[in-house]
């Protein structure tokens, strides 16, 4: 017999158990099950008042924010009106069926409560039973970056020479000269001139020629199971060479052992990165800056020269040697010249030089740190390192594309550190190694440094 749809009156009274209502098998249940945030009250008890309203305590917020970033919610207002619908949602959260949610303000406010640092103590926490779980080495570390692009318009740039006049012009220069002192550099004298009155925090970029407002994310990945061990970002026209520095020492500060071989990219192959990583004995699997860009044209680079200490000349790929010719006080480099006839009748002339006086190279003084770190990329360690690199950083940002890590959620440069912490406590190797959704709840436990299964 047919059944026949009834109105649904809805009924006076339920029998209603929602702890009944959320299957058995619910990856939210293992969560709950291993979920344990206490530890915050602790770290924010200074950010809170003794008098006044109760505040929603800090580990629901903390869930709501992972249910964000878990299901990929587009905003938390959406969430917010989402959560009174999802059972599981409101079970998760300890709310009953029938409690009011609170107002979707009360993420923002309590992000703004409690600052970046909150965050990014919980990020290390992490690291840090990564580390005990086995999981980190912490000796060979791979380091990226990646632009974000900013949540403004590319209409809210104004240049400054414009807007004279407006009631934001004084915040505006003093938030470019802020940025002054913190040494950002721009990206011509385009950020020098231009700024957004949206976000003032982000900067032009150019990518594959398109212009853009953007963050920039600096990442280290340890060798051992890929987990990221630093997270920082800053403005898109930041140099990443310039953070490489700073993103070893929060690695060796987290992990708590001292980096022996760094690969990278040939953008941080910068004579200051060669230099102070020499100086720690760090190995430098990474190419040098230099060399690249000479390959650009049909001229051989000069690490195709080989410099020999003992006779201070230079072997050229011909065979031929380049001897010393002078020194340039101002720039401190010396210059090494080969006889110009010997260029003249060379096969390879047409690949090395157009220079009618024949080829000539500069020494400069971080030339022998810059050569010690071109042999260590070179070497066959060295070799197999870049070619993993590659595949492996690709892997770590592509897996954040998923959670929306290319774009900012939020505005100013602390939000979106806020964003990429929680976006690489949703992805993390971990994640990717367990592909079920159940793993990923499982890392970010993990993440949060709750309590940590013998199995991992
Ligand atoms: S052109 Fe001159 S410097 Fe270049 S390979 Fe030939 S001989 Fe050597």
């Amino acid at each position: 017999m047919i059944g026949v749809e009834s109105p649904n009156n809805g009924k006076l009274f339920y029998n209603f158990n929602l702890e009944k209502k959320v299957r058995k098998n619910h990856p939210l249940r293992k969560l709950k099950e291993i979920l344990n945030l206490d530890f915050m009250y602790n770290l924010l008890k200074d950010k809170y008042g003794y008098n006044g309203n109760i505040s929603v305590p800090p580990p629901v917020i903390m869930k709501m924010m992972i249910l964000l970033f878990l299901y990929n919610v587009r905003s938390e207002r959406e969430m917010m009106e989402t959560i009174p619908e999802r059972l599981d949602w409101l079970w998760f959260l300890g709310y009953d069926i029938d409690e009011e949610v609170p107002n979707h303000s009360v993420l923002s406010k309590a992000r703004k409560r409690w600052g970046e640092d909150i965050f990014k103590e919980l990020f290390n926490r992490v690291v840090r039973q990564a580390v005990e779980a086995g999981l980190v080495d912490g000796e060979k570390i791979f380091v990226d970056a990646s632009l974000v692009e900013a949540d403004a318009s590319k209409n809210s740039v104004k240049k400054l020479d414009d807007i004279k006049l407006d009631e934001q012009y004084q915040e505006l220069v003093k938030r470019l000269d802020e940025r002054a002192e913190e040494g950002v550099e721009g990206s011509g004298k385009i950020n020098q001139e231009h700024i957004s009155s949206t976000d003032p925090d982000a900067t032009i970029t150019s990518q594959s020629g398109v212009r853009q407002l953007s963050y920039k994310v600096h990442r280290s990945v340890d060798d051992r199971k890929e987990i990221i061990t630093t997270c920082s970002v800053t403005t898109g026209s930041v140099n990443e060479a310039h953070v490489l520095e700073k993103t070893i020492a929060e690695h060796e500060d987290v992990v708590e052992a001292k980096v022996g071989t760094v690969v990278a990219d040939s953008k941080y192959g910068t004579t200051e990165n060669y230099s102070a990583l020499k100086e720690k004995g760090i190995k430098t699997h990474i190419k040098d800056l230099g060399a690249s860009r000479v390959h650009r044209g049909d001229v051989f680079g000069k690490d195709r020269f080989a410099y020999v200490a003992e006779r201070d000349v230079y072997i050229c790929p011909a065979g031929k040697e380049l001897q010393r010719r002078s020194w340039n006080r101002n720039r401190q480099w010396t210059k090494y010249r080969i006889d110009k006839e010997q260029c003249a009748s060379c096969e390879l002339r047409s690949q090395c030089t157009n220079d009618k006086n024949g080829r000539s190279i500069s020494r400069l003084p971080g030339d022998d740190l810059i050569a010690a770190g071109r042999q260590d990329a070179a070497s066959e360690e060295g070799i197999k390192d870049l070619k993993r690199r590659q595949h492996l950083m690709e892997r770590s940002y592509a897996y954040g594309k998923r959670f929306g890590y290319k774009r900012a959620r939020w505005r100013a440069l602390w939000r979106v550190s806020i964003q990429q912490l929680l976006v690489i406590l949703r992805g993390n190797r971990l994640g990717i190694l367990c592909r079920n959704f159940i793993c990923r709840c499982r890392m970010f436990l993990i993440t949060l440094n709750l309590r940590l299964k013998p199995e991992y």
